[in-house]
């Protein structure tokens, strides 16, 4: 029997390797996999469906993960990418996994974060599953949201030369990573308690980040459907390349106009870190990348939380980075791969 290793397909490539059979046997599904959500059509309703997975160890480490920031981020991550889809939260389910090392009152923390994104976004937990494991904690959210009738928003569909743009600022949560990966490790080797030097952005981006409701709500307000839109968990490299892939187009993207916070540019440098290079490779910032006809930048520009970075361009003139130095580079996805 021969036996093929997972990392020579990476993530992207073992997905296409265990879905390329897939048979869509229902009219009413209208998309299905390779987007943030699949979509479902309901007599004209339509439906938004995503699913992810944390796991302890993975995705979040215990040491300096505060159980009640954990049970908010697990229901972020989700509708955020229903938002990227421009759909509407609405219900989600939530099942965990966890050992015996884990109390009642443990995981009523971890509700109290769940519940308080439910609140905040408007969504109802409708159900889930528990059980448990022999070691760490799972999580597993489905969100599902709401679309009116064919305007959700797919990663295939940018035009050439619509603009690109992103929400936010883009490498916090990657240097929040940073620091608090470095302060466990001193304080395993030493027992010095953790320094955090007053990093609460970067810290606060990575442990307790918010969906961009708000960019989704102004889009609408503006009468700006984007062309294409997905939101940004493996880095700006990786997430741009999608939209190019998927949407058979090029891209350059402006080094100078990728938006990232002052407290982490600063903190970069005294790590002697590239900012830009958090931006491009880290992940977990969850801010939407999307697209945008030329015709609406009049609509965005006054919009301090939207940043056109780039613009689309014919898929043979690649996909580059014009550097603040004037050079140009191909862009290449070095997001997060958790399987290698
Ligand atoms: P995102 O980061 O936006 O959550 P992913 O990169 O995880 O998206 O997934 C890309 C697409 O592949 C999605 O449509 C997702 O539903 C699908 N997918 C991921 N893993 C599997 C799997 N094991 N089986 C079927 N579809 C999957
Ligand atoms: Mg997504």
């Amino acid at each position: 029997m021969e036996r093929t290793e997972i990392s020579s397909l990476g993530e992207f490539g073992l997905i296409d390797h265990l879905t390329q059979n897939n048979e869509t046997r229902n009219a009413s599904t209208i998309l299905s996999i390779g987007d943030d959500a699949a979509v479902i059509d309901n007599f004209g309703k339509q439906t938004v469906v995503t699913t992810d997975m944390l796991v302890e160890g993975i995705h979040f480490d215990l040491m300096y993960t505060p159980l009640k920031h954990l049970g908010y981020k697990s229901v972020i991550v989700n509708i955020s990418d229903i938002y990227a889809m421009n759909a509407t939260p609405t219900h989600i389910t939530l099942s965990i996994a966890f050992s015996n090392r884990f109390s009642v009152e443990a995981l009523d923390e971890f509700y109290e974060g769940v519940y308080a994104a439910c609140e905040k976004y408007g969504v109802d937990l409708i159900g889930g599953d528990t059980t448990s494991s022999q070691k760490g904690f799972v999580i597993s959210v489905t969100a599902i949201g709401e679309v009116t009738q064919d305007k959700f928003v797919k990663r295939s569909t940018a035009q050439k030369g619509d603009l690109l743009c992103v929400s936010g600022f883009l490498g916090g949560a990657f240097l929040g990573l940073t620091i608090l990966e470095r302060e466990k490790k001193i304080f395993a080797e030493t027992g010095a308690q953790p320094d955090l030097e007053n990093q609460a952005y970067i810290v606060g981006k990575l442990l307790k980040p918010e969906a961009r409701k708000d960019i989704v709500e102004f889009l609408a307000e503006s009468n700006i459907t984007p062309t294409s839109m997905m939101d940004i968990s493996d880095g700006l490299s990786s997430e741009t390349l999608h939209i190019c892939k998927q949407s058979e187009l090029g891209c350059i993207v402006y080094e100078e106009k990728i938006p990232i916070h002052e407290d982490a540019r600063q903190f970069a440098y005294k790590l002697e870190l590239d900012p830009t290079a958090c931006a491009l490779s880290g992940g977990e910032d969850y801010e939407l990348l999307f697209t945008i006809a030329q015709a609406d930048y009049e609509k965005i520009v006054l919009n301090e939380q939207i940043s056109v970075i780039g613009y689309m361009t014919e898929k043979s003139e690649g996909v580059h980075i014009l550097t603040k130095g004037g050079n140009k580079h191909q862009l290449i996805a070095q997001g997060w791969n958790h399987m290698q």
